[in-house]
């Protein structure tokens, strides 16, 4: 059947778009390694690994069948006085990936909900120990966390949508961006700003909450890892939960498994998502460590939240399939040769007068341009180069499936290098 464009044009929302003017849509047919297959028979490399989720690639066999094995014992059950071996099984595998101390796991639907539950988690903490008056959570400028009204609260509050919903958002607090770059040591300076607001706010103050080393959706920025060992270390001093929102670095995109591994240091609450299940279904998790865990529980305390799709089956049974398929793969090796060739490759790009700065961090490349990018324009000339690659600000940026090859890498940074010649 062909897709009905007028049809999705008229009644069906895409994201951050009007009903009444919204930009075009490609149809896709189907999706294979890590090619996008238009309806009309265009294949696109995907550079963007569908939003940092696709990074087995499409239509993995190893995939396909543990989901259908799934589907033959039983596609959902009720996560409230029930159990399933998927549920247990990504756990524990779970705990032999993330940081030793986070032993407790909420498994969720999505990032944003993964995100809620930890800002939950952090009140709870305090709420449970009379402390109701620590209910605020400290953010990072630059910062993406999720677009539910929690997780929207700690976004970066000028390019997060504060301004709109002004009055019916969480107030909270937000430090500097991490001016220390990824590479480079962590001044007394660059710590003032967050230190000033811990110090003067250390009395309503539940968590501190950032994305570790590569801050995403929030401007594709790389920082310091000594910055995130020193804010370990002051979260100690000040006494506040360190909340790591790893939706987007979780499972290898930096190079390390987890980008906290960068810095060495474990937070008390993680968040997962995203490439959890190598892009096949929605699913997240909460980690907490037994510190948060308990005081959460104590004197019959219950941690209050439990959605309807807590603990798909099939979407954890997708999800073991997924670490299992990282796991045994090269992927370090992998993840390091996209660097290099994004390094060699982008390089060329600062000859274009259009680009203002090109940053490279494990399987992510992103060149900065000095104006704001024409997005329709852009995708058009991006589709007509065979390559799906979607910009957003001034940032074109790619971060693609881990199983590309260098032919079709190099087309992904043939078309930006392009792109950036086209404009003045
Ligand atoms: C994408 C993202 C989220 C939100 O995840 P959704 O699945 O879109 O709700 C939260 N935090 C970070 C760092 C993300 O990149």
């Amino acid at each position: 059947m062909m897709i009905d464009i007028d049809f999705d044009k008229n009644h069906i929302w895409h994201p951050y778009t009007s009903m009444q003017n919204p930009l075009p849509v490609y149809p896709v047919a189907k999706a294979d390694g890590v090619y996008i297959e238009l309806e009309d028979g265009r294949r696109l490399i995907d550079g963007m690994a569908s939003w940092w989720c696709m990074i087995h690639g499409y239509n993995r066999p190893e995939l396909n069948q543990a989901l259908t094995k799934q589907l033959d014992n039983m596609a959902h059950v009720m996560f409230g006085g029930l159990t399933h071996a998927p549920a247990i099984e990504l756990t524990e595998l779970l705990l032999q990936i993330t940081p030793p101390s986070l032993q407790k796991v909420f498994i969720s639907d999505s990032g944003s909900v993964a995100v809620e539950v930890a800002i939950k988690m952090a009140k709870q903490y305090w709420i449970n120990q009379g402390q109701q008056n620590r209910n605020k959570i400290l953010s990072l400028r630059g910062a993406y966390h999720g677009d539910t009204f929690g997780a929207m609260s700690v976004c970066d509050p000028v390019n997060g949508m504060h301004h709109l919903f002004e009055g019916s958002l969480p107030l909270n607090y937000f430090a500097e961006r991490p001016a220390c770059r990824f590479g480079e040591p962590c001044l007394e300076e660059d710590l003032s700003s967050i230190k000033l607001l811990m110090e003067t706010h250390k009395t309503e103050l539940a968590a501190l909450i950032l994305e570790p080393i590569v801050q995403g959706a929030g401007g594709m920025w790389f920082y310091s890892a000594d910055y995130l060992t020193k804010i370990r270390a002051l979260c100690d001093e000040y006494d506040l939960l360190l909340i790591a929102d790893e939706i987007a670095t979780g499972f290898g995109r930096t190079g390390l498994m987890f980008a906290c591994e960068h810095a060495n240091i474990e937070p008390d609450i993680l968040c997962l998502g995203k490439a959890l299940t190598g892009g096949y279904m929605s699913l997240a998790a909460t980690l907490c460590n037994e510190k948060v865990s308990d005081r959460i529980s104590e004197n019959g305390g219950v941690f209050m939240h439990g959605p309807t799709f807590m603990g798909n089956p099939l979407a954890c049974a997708t999800a073991i399939a997924s670490i299992n398929l990282l796991l045994n793969s090269p992927w370090q090796d992998r993840v390091t040769n996209i660097e290099k060739q994004l390094s060699k490759e982008f390089e060329s790009c600062l000859e274009s007068k259009s680009v203002s700065e090109v940053r490279i961090l494990g399987a992510i490349g992103v060149v900065e341009m000095k104006e704001a990018i024409d997005l329709k324009f852009a995708q058009e000339f991006f589709v007509s180069k065979g390559v799906w690659i979607r910009p957003f600000g001034k940032l074109l940026y790619i971060m693609p499936p881990y199983i590309i090859n260098s032919e079709e890498l190099n087309q992904l940074t043939q078309a930006i290098l392009t792109f950036t010649k086209l404009l003045p």
